[in-house]
């Protein structure tokens, strides 16, 4: 028996792809009930064709916003990067879905049956032996699980006891994620954007019929806080040279649909298991969210650990599933926190925009469908 840890993206979906192929499991989450928060992600191709294999992919639809076009621009809208997402459409099956992150949550917990998942459930520590690993939870209930599955994000209790020594990283930028409630002119309807400026940048894109999703990301140092009496008037300045659109984000967000979280990501480690012990999304490999990956990784750990599981089910497949998924998501990892950098330059944006305009779209498509592929 699989015992999960966590009820994020990474460890909902493995449940769902294990429904899928009668793997037993059991899944244990920390908090209550499913949380409301949080904004808008995106689901790129490679994470919808996993979605594709489960049962969850038409749910998830009805949800979300298909985006068949990515603009990558200077602050005001003029390209760097113009793609069209159709050809991704046509080799994938799908462009890029634009989905508030509490209904994705909430999509994928219908998919599994109420009996299997355990919320309020907290694990505090493990005990592992050569058969079987004992589970602690904060209430002081202990359970036996012949594996366990370290689903439970950045800052992953599991990670933590296993890798003691493995380290969470400060980019040296902080994001605000809005949700405004409303939807965006009908030109921008299907379109996701990007603005980069001189140490700032900002993101936009429809979520549904009443919702857009922002973010505005800045350098600066961890652990500010905001006082939200002004945070608005702030960000109005600091988005000043931008697009009208951006004003209009902003000054139409409801103070409580806007949040903030400085942007880190886990140094990449030697490695993600150990004995019957794996760690799988944000616990492994959490990525800086620059290529709108972290998520869509978490969802393909879950397809292949369901893979390897059904092709060698009398056998321990951790260190397999380390050795297929290590390569690709370290180099994510790498091309994530350096796209940061470039997407946050202060001195330098004009010769950055330069080159960037300068790319031959070929190379710019080349390098995205490389993600997007799930190189089975
Ligand atoms: C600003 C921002 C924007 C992003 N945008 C995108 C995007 O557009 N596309 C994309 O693909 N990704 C995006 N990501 C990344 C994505 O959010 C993460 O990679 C993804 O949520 C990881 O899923 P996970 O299941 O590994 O972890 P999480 O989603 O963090 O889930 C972990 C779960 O474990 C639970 N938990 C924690 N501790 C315990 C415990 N002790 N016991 C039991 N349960 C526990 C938590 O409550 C939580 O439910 C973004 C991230 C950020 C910060």
């Amino acid at each position: 028996m699989y015992t999960i840890i966590g009820a994020g993206i990474g460890g909902l979906t493995t449940a769902i792809v294990f429904e899928k192929l009668n793997i037993e499991y059991q899944l244990f989450e920390k908090t209550k009930a499913p949380s409301a928060l949080g904004a808008g992600i995106w689901l790129a191709p490679n994470a919808l064709q996993v979605l594709e294999f489960t049962s969850v992919l038409n749910p998830v639809f009805k949800v979300g916003n298909v985006i068949n076009r990515i603009t990558l621009s200077n602050e005001k809208l003029a390209p760097l990067a113009d793609s069209s997402q159709l050809p991704a459409k046509e080799k994938y099956g799908f462009s890029t879905l634009a989905i508030h992150r509490a209904k994705l949550q909430l999509t994928l917990i219908e998919a599994i049956p109420k009996e299997k998942i355990h919320w309020n459930k907290a694990i505090k520590s493990f005990k592992q032996s050569k058969d079987s690993v004992t589970i602690t939870f904060t209430d002081g209930t202990q359970m036996q699980s012949q594996y366990l599955i370290g689903a439970d994000g950045i800052n992953s209790k599991v990670r933590s006891q296993l890798f003691p020594k493995s380290q969470i990283r400060y980019s040296g930028q902080t994001c605000w994620r809005g949700v405004m409630k409303k939807a965006l002119p009908k030109e921008f309807k299907d379109r996701g954007i990007e603005m980069w400026g001189k140490g700032v940048r900002f993101g936009l894109s429809q979520l549904s019929a009443h919702e857009t999703s922002w973010f505005a990301v800045k350098n600066s140092k961890a652990f500010q806080k905001d006082d939200k009496t002004i945070l608005k008037q702030e960000l109005l300045k600091m988005f000043k040279n931008f697009h009208p659109l951006v004003q209009e984000l902003i000054n139409t967000t409801e103070i409580q649909d806007i949040i903030r979280n400085d942007i880190t990501d886990l140094k990449p480690m030697k490695h993600w298991q150990k004995g019957n012990i794996c760690l799988i999304g944000d616990a492994a490999h959490s990525t800086t969210p620059n290529m709108g990956q972290g998520g869509a990784q978490a969802i393909e750990d879950a397809y292949y650990l369901g893979k390897l599981i059904t092709k060698y089910p009398n056998e321990n497949i951790f260190n397999k599933f380390e050795k297929k998924r290590f390569k690709r998501v370290n180099s994510i990892v790498r091309q994530s926190w350096l796209t940061g950098k470039i997407a946050n330059l202060k001195t330098g944006a004009n010769i950055r925009n330069a080159v960037f305009r300068a790319i031959p779209k070929r190379l710019i498509d080349k390098n995205m469908y490389s993600v997007y592929d799930l190189n089975e």
